[in-house]
């Protein structure tokens, strides 16, 4: 992130269009997903020195040994998230705060959690002074979801999990839908639990991905 807020300009636009096509061309197709990606602007989220890898879709580092996930990957988990206008979606690994502008593109009242305090004060400070007053966003252990604010009509982790949190899926309404990489090795295999009622789990699995591992309890402060 830089210090000043970078200006988003024709050529950053441009590249965003590219970024588009070349994320259609791997299979994402939900205009609105796509629309969304095509608005946000990714360099914004990156320190100045980067900005050139900002519209490549590729995963970039953020600091504090975490990552700003590949443009397809959010573009996939937005898709499966089947957000609608008004939805309550709970995120888990807030990191630099791009998928929740995702998120609240697409209509979602974000509520979004992160467990590394350099990380959450860096974004929660940033988020609005780009525009996105409305994203809420917690510093806590995403394993125990927000029973303050649940019930959810969608969650989405976006780090390794090595098993479905009982929280996250208590903390779904019936009808809901939880987007969570699974696997605690090296890749994780995107799954999607749908809650069709408080005893009815569907659960359906995707393509592998690589995330940062989704780590118990906040971290401790330096
Ligand atoms: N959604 C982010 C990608 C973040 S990478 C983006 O758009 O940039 C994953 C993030 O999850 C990291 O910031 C990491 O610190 C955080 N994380 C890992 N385990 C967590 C947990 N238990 N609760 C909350 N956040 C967690």
């Amino acid at each position: 992130m830089a210090n000043a807020l970078p200006v988003d300009s024709y050529r950053h636009q441009g590249l965003r269009k590219l970024l588009v096509r070349n994320i259609m061309q791997k299979g994402i197709t939900d205009p609105l997903v796509l629309a969304a990606i095509e608005k946000v602007p990714r360099h914004f989220f990156f320190d100045s020195s980067f900005l050139e890898y900002a519209y490549e879709d590729k995963p970039f580092s953020i600091g504090a040994g975490q990552t700003i996930s590949q443009p397809y990957t959010v573009a996939f988990q937005s898709e499966l998230l089947q957000v609608k206008k008004n939805d309550k979606v709970l995120e888990i690994g807030t990191g630099s705060g791009f998928q929740a502008c995702i998120l609240a593109e697409l209509g979602a009242k974000v509520f979004t959690i992160e467990r590394q305090k350099t990380l959450f004060d860096k974004t929660s400070k940033f988020l609005p002074l780009i525009g996105y007053h409305s994203i809420k966003t917690f510093f806590g252990d995403g394993y125990k979801g927000l029973p303050t604010y649940a019930p959810f009509d969608k969650i989405i982790v976006t780090a390794a999990a090595p098993y479905i949190p009982d929280a996250l899926l208590e903390q779904l309404k019936p009808g809901g839908i939880l987007v969570i990489p699974l696997g605690a090795n090296d890749v994780q295999i995107m799954t999607t639990v749908v809650k069709e009622d408080e005893k009815t789990f569907v659960r359906k699995e995707y393509g592998t991905f690589r995330f940062v591992p989704m780590l118990e309890n906040k971290a401790k402060e330096k």
